[in-house]
């Protein structure tokens, strides 16, 4: 299974992702998650992604493609994976087609999660002074200011990929501002493995089903019975014991055996 899971910052996407890859056995690629370890282990990547991650912007195409196209390549991703925080422009999301075209794979879907910026806001502002009280430590780029600047990036830069995968057929649209459950629930729905959410079928349906199935039971039993009692079979079995000259078989077999 590959997967896309869109939506703008803080609107769930790495935990709906973690849900994904504990049920679907698949890997979770998360180009934030990729460019901070490169950011900690200083590699020229990091060094040249840190200002623009603590500013809120978003890090040139081709640095992420890069990152893209080596990760996807690896074994663990052979069985699946969901992308998140990537595609992150529409240049980005022709790369991750044709980079997908040339390996003859291709994407299941494209969910997006859909929230309410001012209601993402508060909650952010909320988590960030619960965290600062705490004494914990915040995300540079998480900080309201930050976020502000991101979700404008999001707008100006991602939101026209809704546009971009709706054009072909692949989007599925969540209520991102529901519960953690209920919108895994609606995810599922839409990747069609449901578990228990799944769907049952119509009543009038069901009851056609089950009708039918009685009707065809006494038609079973009978043909079962007319077929035991056929009396053409015990002759044919018969018959075919016996040669031309009107001798078991065996007889036969006997003397050629004995010369
Ligand atoms: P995230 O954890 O996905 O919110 O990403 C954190 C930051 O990493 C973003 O604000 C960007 O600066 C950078 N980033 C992550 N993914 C991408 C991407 N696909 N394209 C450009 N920048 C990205």
């Amino acid at each position: 299974m590959r997967l896309i899971l869109l939506g703008p910052p803080g609107a769930g996407k790495g935990t709906q992702a973690q849900r994904l890859i504990a049920k679907h056995g698949i890997v979770q690629l998360s180009t934030g998650d990729m460019l901070r370890a490169a950011v900690a282990a200083g590699t020229p990547v990091g060094q040249q992604a840190k200002s623009i991650i603590e500013r809120g912007d978003l890090v040139p195409d081709e640095i992420v493609v890069a990152i893209i196209a080596d990760r996807i390549g690896q074994p663990d991703a052979k069985r699946g994976f969901v992308l998140d925080g990537f595609p992150r422009t529409v240049a980005q999301a022709e790369a991750l087609d044709r980079l997908l075209a040339e390996q003859g794979l291709k994407l299941d879907g494209v969910i997006e999660l859909r929230v309410d910026e001012g209601i993402l806001l508060n909650r952010i502002e909320k988590r960030v002074a619960e965290m600062t009280s705490r004494g914990e430590n915040v995300r540079p780029d998480d900080t309201p200011e930050v976020l502000r600047g991101r979700l404008s990036a999001y707008r100006a830069q991602t939101a026209p990929l809704v546009g971009y995968y709706a054009g072909k057929g692949m989007l599925k649209s969540v209520d991102g501002m529901a519960s953690i459950d209920e919108v895994g629930a609606a995810v599922d729905r839409h990747l069609g493995s449901g578990g228990s959410e799944r769907r049952r079928r119509p009543k009038a349906a069901r009851l056609a089903k089950s009708k039918a199935r009685r009707k065809a039971k006494p038609r079973n039993a009978a043909k079962r019975a007319v077929s035991s009692a056929r009396p053409q079979r015990k002759r044919s079995a018969a018959k075919r014991r016996k040669t031309a000259s009107g001798r078991p078989k065996n007889c036969i077999r006997r003397r050629l055996t004995r010369t």
